[in-house]
């Protein structure tokens, strides 16, 4: 493997040498035939920066993270991206991966790399007569949305543990943790995966299951091994890091016999200038430690003028595994009771599906939105905790934005795994709930608000134990130890034996920080991050 020498020194003499990558225009690059060759080459297509369909596909959902690469390799089989994956390899072409690029910390695009796009790669196979989960088994692409996937097992009447948007994939959401509105009942999507097929950096292709490991070598040949470090740490330790996964198999479950939502407001401040919304907060938690597990949700909170002259709104907008006549379902009738003469609104709705709760939402087309987050614990929503949120809420920002908090709410069945079981950080095995603040702008001036949430997300993470890197802040320090806890170790070691060139990097990703990173000649380590970030 090319660059080993150069690792090797890297660590002997433990600086960070940089190693730049090629672009076009130096002589390291390849000649054009030999770029339009590789293109022939591919069952998909590659769209150059010329082309109308390159400016089509290079925006990336949260558009404040949108970058240039030199190319845009529209993959359509696994073939294709190994083929990506030798091409990058040979010219020393920094590679980004990409599912749908919704990522809120811009991993999946990078100014002058050659980017590996698996959007079109949307094929599904379902086995209902697996020997490895009684309800059966699902096989996606990576490129599937989890609307797309949520159709399919609907139509064999099943469920399956996805997200809660239309438009996020399988590839980035998996490899992070994949929190669901049926996470309480059924666990993490890590925690329902049960086989992956990847791309590694030299381009073999590799099953990884909990028992085994296969390697397909470029000439066919084929090892395998017990070993499954590498389905560990593709169980959490995050998209763009070992490989790029063309396929999941999940684990469907058997429906339940419906599913009702149950939604209800509060403002903050009634229009009588009375503040309850510390009164609400603190009943909605106290809720939290019995819930059943057939509950899971959200709680929602923002800080705007109602149009009763109220002010803010804070909300649980909760699902159930389960008919209305199920005695799990009356769990909410305590919130329902709960002082009903200060609420804007609080429901019942009964459904049929899952599918049917899942194709109500919308997702937003395109957003602007810097977040931070942390990993509630039960002992997490002190006094001091609800002063900081409402406090929170009626930030002054530097541009006409909106401040809201997320909260999804885990437990019940994501605390029944062990917390070395995957590779998502040991908070989440105890965590009652993963908080997100959002920071999105109302108009396209971001200016400060990234500053704003990098200012904000030391103290908002002081109160949990960890955070989720697919939705937490772009600019944290301590992000290893945030993202992964005590599994960082072994990620990195795992990082190590798989990709010790760093091929795959992004930012804030195991490893990114202490391989070579690309410096495209801009000199220092901290200047050549500047690819992944503004
Ligand atoms: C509107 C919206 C709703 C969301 N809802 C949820 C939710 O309900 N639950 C939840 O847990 N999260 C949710 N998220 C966060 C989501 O998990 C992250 O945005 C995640 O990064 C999306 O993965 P992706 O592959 O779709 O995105 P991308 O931006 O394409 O990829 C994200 C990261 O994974 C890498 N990657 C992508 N595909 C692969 C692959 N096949 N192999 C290797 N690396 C890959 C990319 O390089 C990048 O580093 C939501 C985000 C948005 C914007």
């Amino acid at each position: 493997m090319h660059n080993r020498f150069v690792v090797a020194v890297f660590y002997v003499l433990g600086t960070a040498s940089a190693v730049d990558r090629c672009l076009p225009g130096e002589s390291c690059f390849p000649d054009n035939p030999v770029v339009v060759n590789f293109g022939d080459t591919l069952e998909g297509e590659l769209l150059l920066p010329y082309m109308p369909e390159y400016a089509q596909n290079v925006i990336t959902r949260d558009m404040v993270w949108t970058k240039f690469p030199i190319g845009i390799v529209v993959a359509k089989s696994t073939l294709d991206v190994q083929k990506a994956v030798l091409f990058a390899r040979k010219y020393n072409v920094l590679v980004s991966i990409r599912s749908s690029g919704h990522d809120f910390l811009g991993r999946s695009t990078a100014h002058g790399s050659l980017q590996i796009l698996l959007g079109n790669m949307t094929e599904t196979s379902i086995n209902l007569t697996s020997s490895r989960n009684p309800a059966g088994e699902i096989t996606c692409e990576s490129g599937n949305t989890w609307l797309k996937v949520y159709e399919e097992v609907d139509k064999v009447n099943r469920v399956i543990v996805g997200g809660s948007a239309h438009t996020v994939c399988m590839g980035g959401y998996t490899l992070g943790g994949g929190h669901s509105p049926m996470s309480r009942t059924f666990g993490l999507a890590v925690d329902n995966l049960l086989e992956v097929e990847m791309v590694d950096a030299e381009g073999r292709i590799i099953v990884a299951n909990e028992h085994m490991t296969q390697i397909k070598y470029l000439n066919d040949s084929i090892t395998k091994s017990d070993n499954n470090d590498i389905f560990w740490a593709l169980r959490g330790g995050g998209g763009g890091t070992y490989g790029i996964v063309t396929k999941f198999t999940f684990k469907l479950h058997y429906p339940a016999s419906g599913v009702v939502t149950f939604g209800c407001s509060y403002p903050i401040v009634r229009n009588d200038k009375t503040e309850i919304g510390h009164i609400v907060l603190k009943k909605i938690v106290s809720m939290l430690k019995n819930m059943p597990t057939e509950w899971g949700g959200y709680l929602i909170a923002f800080g705007t003028f109602n149009s009763d002259l109220s002010w803010g709104t804070i909300s649980l907008a909760m699902n159930h595994y389960g008919s209305y006549d199920a005695p799990t379902r009356s769990y909410m009738d305590e919130l329902k009771n709960f002082h009903p003469e200060w609420q804007r609104g609080c429901d019942y709705q009964r459904m049929n599906t899952f599918l049917e709760y899942e194709s109500t939402p919308k997702d937003p087309p395109y957003l602007s939105t810097f977040l931070l987050n942390t990993l509630m614990q039960m002992d997490s929503f002190t006094d001091d905790w609800i002063r900081y949120m409402l406090t929170a809420l009626g930030t002054k920002l530097p541009q006409p934005g909106f401040l809201s908090f997320t909260g999804i709410l885990l437990g019940g069945k994501t605390s029944a795994v062990g917390i070395h079981n995957t590779s998502v950080h040991p908070g989440f095995r105890s965590a009652v709930m993963s908080l997100s603040m959002g920071i999105t702008p109302i108009t396209q001036n971001t200016t400060g608000l990234r500053e704003k949430a990098a200012e904000m997300a030391p103290s908002l993470a002081t109160y949990g134990n960890g955070q989720y890197p697919n939705e937490a802040n772009a600019d944290l320090n301590n992000w290893k130890e945030e993202f992964w806890g005590s599994n960082y170790n072994r990620l990195l070691r795992i990082k190590h034996y798989w990709d010790p060139d760093n091929f795959f990097t992004c930012r804030e990703c195991v490893g990114s920080d202490e391989m070579p990173v690309p410096s495209h000649g801009q000199g220092s380590k901290s200047e050549a991050h500047s690819v992944f970030g503004k």
